[in-house]
């Protein structure tokens, strides 16, 4: 069900020279002590100042200065003058059978590029917890062989306010906030009173890449006295960049996800062509060595099921064999297939009979139920319709190496 079509692009908040006027959210509290002190908060309020704005921000969600009813008239104008609140804008919002919901969103133009750029974010409530899937960036530079978003060629890195914004709409469109009058249709809502209770990076990109947006996102998700998404319950997923999982474990301390999908580096480097550049071994080093890791803290390691691909039993039984030692989950994903793709979803049967062999070497429920597939929400199904238009677009840093 489409509920919303609205191509226009995102309004631009025009200040005296034309430009967007910049965000707050996305801010880290430095940066926010920063932008206050730069519109003349003196220096003894900033702290009480901050910590305001950081609250109707992130606790009340409120979207408009004007509502800031405890910061005085003269400064509620001064900041309406140089910032925006705004979130990205919605080009359609697609409810699923199942309730998973689906958001294609707008992004402001930055920079010289000629269209503005377009992304997906996905919810998805169940009856105890309701799990946000964001993007990182604007497609994937990587190009896995069975996943949508590596169709798309990159058009840039998210930036924080970026990431964070889809957090901020999402809790917008289910009424996720203290007050908020909740949607019609509240009743394929989780029921806790949170309903954003996980956030996963499994949007389109490879949040690896975008690394210091990513993780300046991710603290402020985090925060305690704000969206207070504890690290526990957010999961970076990576397709292997072996460099970058050690420094984010050092530096971010979320849950992690893998994306293995095979046991050999011969079909691997066919289905994650990163594969090519950090090998097997080389991945397993690097989950064996990811910080804190212990049987409440597990590594995911996600594998797709690509029927007569990597679906065998012998590969199930090397897929145990290989986690062996690594405090592990093991996440089975039937292959979502998406128009033009060369591969098929395994069987049922197969998919059971390789869950079998999983479950008997101690990893509980394995399968993955797709979800949101009517919509074309599931995992590896997200495609905007973003492409680079210009050589000079800029570039994410894994451009150069990925595959
Ligand atoms: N780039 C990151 C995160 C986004 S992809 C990564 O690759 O891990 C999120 C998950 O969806 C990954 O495990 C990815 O391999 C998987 N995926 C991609 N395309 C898929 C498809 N068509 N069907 C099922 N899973 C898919
Ligand atoms: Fe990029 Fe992940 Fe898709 Fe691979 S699976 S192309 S890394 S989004």
């Amino acid at each position: 069900m489409v509920l919303i079509l609205d191509k226009t692009e995102p309004r631009v908040s025009t200040a005296d020279h034309g430009e967007r006027r910049p965000s707050l959210i996305g801010l880290g509290r430095e940066e926010l002590r920063e932008s206050l002190a730069a519109i003349g908060v003196p220096p003894t309020q900033l702290r009480m100042r901050v910590s305001q704005l950081w609250s109707w921000i992130y606790v009340r969600g409120i979207a408009s200065f004007d509502q800031m009813t405890d910061v005085s008239k003269d400064l509620r104008s001064r900041l309406e003058a140089a910032f925006t609140l705004e979130r990205p804008r919605i080009v359609s919002e697609q409810v699923s059978v199942d309730g998973t919901r689906k958001w294609l969103l707008l992004l402001p133009r930055r920079g010289r590029e000629a269209q503005a750029p377009e992304i997906e974010t996905v919810y998805i409530p169940e009856s105890d917890r309701g799990t946000l899937c964001i993007s990182s960036q604007v497609g994937c530079t990587l190009n896995c062989s069975f996943c949508h978003t590596g169709t798309q060629r990159l058009v840039r890195n998210l930036e924080s306010e970026e990431i964070v914004g889809q957090i901020m709409l999402a809790r917008d469109r289910i009424g996720d906030w203290p007050g908020a009058v909740p949607p019609d249709d509240a009743r394929l809502l989780p029921e806790g009173e949170r309903k954003i209770t996980n956030i996963v990076l499994m949007g389109m990109g490879e949040p690896l890449y975008n690394f210091d947006n990513v993780r300046a996102a991710m603290e402020i998700a985090a925060d305690g006295e704000g969206l207070s998404v504890s690290k526990r319950r957010i999961t970076l997923s990576t397709s292997g960049v072996v460099p970058e999982i050690a420094r984010w474990g050092a530096e971010s301390g979320t849950m992690l996800a893998i994306s293995l999908h095979a046991t050999r580096d011969e079909l691997r480097d066919e289905l994650v062509p990163i594969n090519r550049k950090y090998p097997i071994a080389e991945l397993m080093a690097a989950c064996r060595a990811y910080p804190g890791l212990s049987n409440a803290k597990r590594i995911t390691f996600e594998y797709v099921m690509l029927k007569g691909i990597n679906d065998s039993l012998a590969e199930a039984k090397a897929l145990v064999k290989l986690l062996q030692g690594i405090p592990a989950k093991i996440n089975l994903i039937p292959f979502n297939p998406w128009p033009g793709t060369r591969y098929e979803c395994s069987d049922w049967e197969q998919i059971e009979l390789f869950a079998e062999v999983v479950n008997r070497a101690g990893y509980a429920s394995p399968v993955r139920t797709p979800r949101g597939r009517d919509i074309l929400a599931a995992c590896g199904q997200l495609k905007s319709q973003s492409t680079r238009l210009r050589a000079s677009a800029p570039r994410g840093p894994g451009e150069a190496g990925g595959s």
